[in-house]
């Protein structure tokens, strides 16, 4: 399957100061962790392209390994991409997701 990542140059995340995006999205402080992660959330919420990421995301299993899982994709963490993509199967919706991101080439 190929992906599109076209739409990663809109990304807001991609206007925001570096060390605020390494503090939001990929600081694994355990201290702040959860205040970051709710931070970059709020960064994705106004991006233009956030279905686009977040189906990439899960199609392209973006961040699933144990050290990374908690980095933010279309305002998801791996364990809200999951559940976003099962809960779009079992209504079966997720094939008309993915069309309407136009991530798929
Ligand atoms: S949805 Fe979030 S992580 Fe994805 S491009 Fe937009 S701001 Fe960046």
């Amino acid at each position: 399957m190929k992906l599109s990542t076209e739409w990663m140059k809109d990304g807001t995340c991609r206007s925001i100061p570096v060390a605020d995006k390494d503090k939001w999205f990929f600081s694994q402080d355990p201290a702040t962790i959860y205040k970051d992660r709710a931070r970059a959330k709020q960064v994705c919420h106004i991006c233009p392209v956030v279905k686009q990421c977040g189906v990439y995301a899960i199609l392209n299993k973006e961040s699933t390994d144990s050290h990374s899982r908690n980095i933010v994709w279309g305002a998801m963490m791996y364990r809200d991409r999951l559940e976003h993509y099962r809960d779009a199967k079992r209504h079966g919706l997720w094939e008309q997701i993915v069309e309407d991101s136009g991530v798929v080439l």
